[in-house]
């Protein structure tokens, strides 16, 4: 098999081993890995329309994990793939009201960064000990509130390894946060800072730069590494679920041979969208790649107009881990959009860093062929959530609720009725408030667990584990920090 190596998106660090990258997360450059060609699929999408979620994530991760042997990937996909997931299909398909619903929350922590933050440790630890890694792998991770619970349930207590959460103090919602204080394992440590999640994100982005403070750390025998979807390490396992859809759905006789599916992905970083068009790049038969965002639009408009511009206001809504306005994967569309043109990004993002904006040519722009973007308000997501109940019993989170917006207006507008898959996030239990109310505004005095038991009775689901867990859990994290004192929370907790 051809072996697959990985470059920066701005060009200094090229021929990387996948390992290498999974290690690395972020290239020395500040840029992005990618692979230097893009792997197909080597089976038909027939051969593998039968398979388990397991056996067709081993046969997409190895077309990108070239330099891992097949009983290293076999080894972790089945550690991430087991009992942690409430459902043997882990990524089920809901038909409901004419669209399929891929659930991607039926892992540990109930939002699809499971998905990809079960293998990743795994895929970690398997890099270190092929690249004779002495040193005690950290893991740095800012969170809209998904992505640091999910990378904690991944790394607590994994030998060798120690992770760092960075989590908005008055951004995230109470589950959210009552999930992350109480997180068990001696190797976590939990930060709520005092600032938003771009405030964290650009702040973990600048401590991985920081060679001062990298020379430091290996000295103390530490290496930092990213659990944050700019790894290669998350991006490749969230690719399995979308080709596992088509195939599953193929199978049962849903879709025709070659018959395409639309792709509706509620988006923040771009991290999930960008995973189905490398799945559409493997060969899958994926129509429309629709980027659906909250009211914090940068990308919406984006698509529109070619113009990248973060500098708005930063709202905070009632889907957070949408709350994003500098979406780091969009790098690696950039990239490709360019002509693999590391000089034309590195161009864009510094750009992105002393003005706040860049603007593709009519050229570049031409490239967005392929994707459809569209928002919701906060209002429409309650008015989704609240008419598909109605409509159907079947409950969905805000996240999904402003996918399912976006493409209710998209179908309005295009009257395209190809099918259509709409990449469902999040539990509902893991945005109770939000969720029942918009379903019925007489919910809104009771308490927090109150709410779930609520929530589980009208909705006929069975509270899950995770939620179970925390409604006894004790608080063992209690940080605060500003956004200048991060270094020294991670040096105070590396000692
Ligand atoms: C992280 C997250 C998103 C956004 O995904 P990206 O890959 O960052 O675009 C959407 N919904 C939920 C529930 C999330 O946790």
């Amino acid at each position: 098999m051809k072996e697959i190596l990985y470059t920066s998106t701005r060009g200094k660090d090229t021929g990387v081993k996948a390992s290498e990258a999974v290690l690395q997360g972020l290239a020395t450059d500040g840029g992005l890995f990618v692979p230097e060609t893009m792997p197909v699929l080597d089976k038909s999408l027939d051969e593998l329309a039968g398979k388990s979620y397991q056996e067709v994530a081993y046969e997409v991760m190895k077309l990108f994990l070239t330099d891992y042997t097949e009983e290293e990937l076999k080894a972790c996909i089945a550690n991430a793939y087991d009992s942690k997931f409430d459902t043997e299909e882990i990524a089920p398909i809901k038909e409901v009201d004419g669209v399929y619903y891929l659930e991607l929350f039926h892992g540990a922590t109930i939002a699809f960064k499971d998905m990809a933050l079960s293998i990743l440790p795994h895929l970690m630890t398997t890099a270190a000990k092929k690249n004779n890694i002495k040193e005690e792998i950290v893991i740095l991770t800012a969170t809209s509130g998904d992505t640091g619970k999910a990378a904690m349930a991944g790394f607590a207590d994994v030998p060798g390894t120690r992770i760092i959460v960075f989590f908005p103090k008055d951004g995230v919602s109470p589950v959210q946060r009552k999930q992350m204080v109480t997180q068990k394992g001696d190797n976590t440590f939990v930060v709520a800072v005092e600032g938003n999640f771009d405030d964290c994100q650009t702040k973990v982005k600048q401590l991985f730069g920081d060679k001062e403070l990298e020379k430091e750390m290996l000295e103390k025998g530490f290496r930092f590494s990213s659990a944050n979807s700019i790894n290669i390490g998350r991006l490749v396992p969230q690719v399995a679920y979308y080709v596992y859809s088509y195939c599953t759905l193929l199978g049962k006789g849903q879709l025709k041979e070659g018959e395409k599916l639309n792709v509706v992905v509620p988006t923040g970083n771009f991290g999930n969208i960008l995973a189905a068009l490398y799945a559409k790049l493997l060969g899958v038969p994926l129509g429309r790649l629709i980027c659906a965002s909250n009211d914090n639009k940068v990308l919406f408009d984006f698509f529109s107009t070619g113009i990248y511009d973060k500098n708005r206001a930063f709202v905070l809504t009632t889907s957070p881990s949408m709350d994003i306005l500098v979406s780091s994967n969009l790098e690696r569309l950039i990239y490709r959009i360019c002509g693999n043109d590391a000089s034309k990004v590195s161009e864009f993002m510094n750009d992105l860093t002393s003005t706040g904006k860049y603007e593709l040519t009519d050229e570049m722009r031409k490239e967005f062929k392929g994707f459809g973007a569209g928002y919701a308000t906060q209002d429409q997501v309650a008015k989704t959530i609240h008419d598909l109940y109605e409509k159907t019993g079947y409950v969905i989170d805000t996240h999904t609720a402003v996918a399912a917006c976006v493409y209710n207006k998209y179908k309005a507008a295009s009257k395209d009725e190809t099918k259509t898959l709409i990449a469902s996030t999040a539990s509902p239990y893991k945005f109770t408030k939000d969720v029942l109310t918009a379903i019925d505004s007489k919910y809104a005095g009771m308490d927090d667990f109150e709410m779930i038991d609520k929530l589980s009775e009208i909705s006929k689901v069975e509270i899950p584990r995770a939620i179970e867990e925390i409604r006894t859990a004790d608080v063992r994290h209690n940080t605060v920090s500003t956004v200048e004192g991060m270094e020294e929370v991670v040096k105070g907790f590396l000692k």
